[in-house]
């Protein structure tokens, strides 16, 4: 299998070469040649597979450079009880992924119960384990930097924490994160693990980030990697608990299945588009963005235009206004033309913005008319109803949801359809945002007994200005 850009002026890797990296050096994202795709037969087999089986069906067809035995091993480390183990009241961990049903054909599929109590867990914990076996072939290191403004940070330290070979320095701000969050990171106190506190907004954050990657030999002399939303792998471990998911709300494999998923950097919700093109009978992958809703217009009208203002939002892991993994999707809506997509990034990418009405699609018609055949559909909420949809689920159903599973619930309903099961997937606990959980119920969320004290436990942290070169001496002087 190889990986080709999709802006078709980069060469063609496999998937250990694109694991580390990031961009293709023409700017386009990697994505496989062609889709693998699953016959009935092979579609059947899978509905008695437990998450770990799962696992290696999907991956194994995505990943042909890694041994199988080794792959085997990989995920079975990763996809354990122990690792998902927050798992809420009535949830099995041995699932690791458990359906949780609120009414019959309504369902939220939990994928937030491993160490940071959000989504990224899913696809992070692999990604570390992944790195320290590659990095143990070549005998090579990996000084990955990142910046975070409260999700992906702590999901990446919790994954690399200890693995031989990597070390993480994570450029957060001084402000705007939650205690709990703050504390899930600071808390960390291993040798591997740095987290550099800022001065500054997580936008600075990111510019310095953006300014290491972009000295090239400091990037090369001091073998800086990043762990960011494009990452191919993660989008294809992603891509297993739509399987799991599909097999857990359905009795049989003529049946189709919704999905709803809160949305920023597209990744989740491309993930599931990638197993509706290995076989998977999705119906309809339905988007849904906060107050941000580049996307939402993109879906309804064909626009695309990034906004150069985020809006700060009691959703803000949804708090993104260019969406990284979105080109990979344009890539396929364009029947993967790689003129087309380069034409069109070319206008985003100088402050522009570009309509699919106007470009016609290979089969006639226009691009965006094309968009229904990919079965997306989009639609946004805002602070009321956020609001609104977690009050209401925990009167209605007895469960608590946290506000970015708000947001996809509030907009999956909107677009349910009779006798088509709709899967909402909860990408945190309510635990990690307790000021939405408190406006809306009155009450503190309920949070895994392991973690009662995190705020108290003693942090390691170094605070600094948001200076590039001071964070640069920092990497020198710590990246080994
Ligand atoms: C990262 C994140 C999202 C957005 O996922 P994308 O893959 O970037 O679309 C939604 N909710 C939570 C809680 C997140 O951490």
């Amino acid at each position: 299998m190889n990986y080709l850009s999709t802006r078709g002026l980069a060469p063609q890797l496999r998937f250990s070469d694109i694991l580390l990296g990031g961009l293709a050096d023409d700017g386009g994202l990697y994505v496989p040649e062609a889709y693998p795709r699953f016959t009935a037969a092979e579609l059947e087999a899978m509905r008695a597979m437990n998450y770990r089986e799962l696992a290696f069906a999907v991956l194994s067809r995505l990943v042909d450079d890694i041994p199988a035995d080794d792959l085997r091993a990989l995920i079975d480390k990763t996809y354990t009880a122990d690792v998902y183990r927050y798992v809420g009241r009535g949830e099995n961990a041995a699932d690791i992924t458990p359906l949780k049903t609120l009414e019959p054909g309504l369902h939220v599929l939990a994928l937030s119960n491993g160490p940071t109590l959000a989504f990224k867990d899913m696809a992070m914990q692999l990604l570390g384990n992944l790195f320290e076996y590659v990095l143990g072939k070549t005998g090579g290191e990996l000084n990955i930097v990142g910046a975070t403004s409260g999700d992906t940070g702590s999901a990446a330290e919790y994954a690399m924490r200890g693995k031989k070979g990597v070390r993480v320095f994570m450029l957060s701000p001084e402000h705007g994160m939650t205690r709990f969050q703050q504390a899930q990171m600071y808390a960390l106190r291993d040798d591997n693990i740095h987290n550099l506190v800022i001065r500054g907004v997580f936008d600075q954050c990111q510019d310095m980030v953006k300014a290491v990657a972009n000295d090239l030999p400091f990037k090369a002399k001091y073998h800086i990697g990043a762990v960011n939303s494009i990452n191919w792998a993660r989008v294809a471990a992603q891509s297993v608990y739509y399987f799991k998911a599909y097999f857990a709300a359905t009795h049989s494999n003529t049946q189709s299945v919704s999905f709803s998923v809160p949305s920023g950097n597209f990744g989740n919700v491309y993930a599931g588009h990638v197993a509706r093109q290995m076989g998977l009978p999705i119906n309809k992958l339905i988007v849904a963005t906060n107050e941000n809703d580049v996307l939402d217009e993109f879906f309804k009208t064909g626009v695309y235009r990034p906004r150069p203002e985020t809006k700060h939002t009691s959703s803000p892991s949804m708090d993104i206004s260019k969406a990284s993994n979105f080109e990979r999707f344009v890539f396929d809506l364009s029947g993967r033309d790689v003129a087309k997509v380069r034409d069109l990034w070319r206008a985003v990418e100088s402050g522009g913005s570009f309509d699919l009405k106007t470009h016609a699609a290979p089969g006639g018609g226009s691009l965006f008319e094309r968009i229904a055949d990919f079965g997306m559909v989009s639609g946004s909420s805002n602070h009321a109803n956020r609001i609104d949809t977690i009050r209401t689920v925990y009167e209605v159903y007895g469960t608590m949801i946290d506000p970015h599973t708000a947001d996809g619930l509030k907009v999956g309903l909107e677009h349910r359809e009779p006798g088509v099961p709709l899967v909402c997937m909860e990408t945190a606990q309510p635990a990690k945002f307790e000021d939405a959980i408190r406006e809306a119920l009155g009450i503190d969320p309920v949070r895994p007994a392991e973690l009662a004290d995190l705020e108290t436990q003693p942090q390691k942290k170094h605070v600094m200005d948001a200076d590039v070169d001071a964070v640069k001496r920092f990497l020198v002087e710590h990246a080994g």
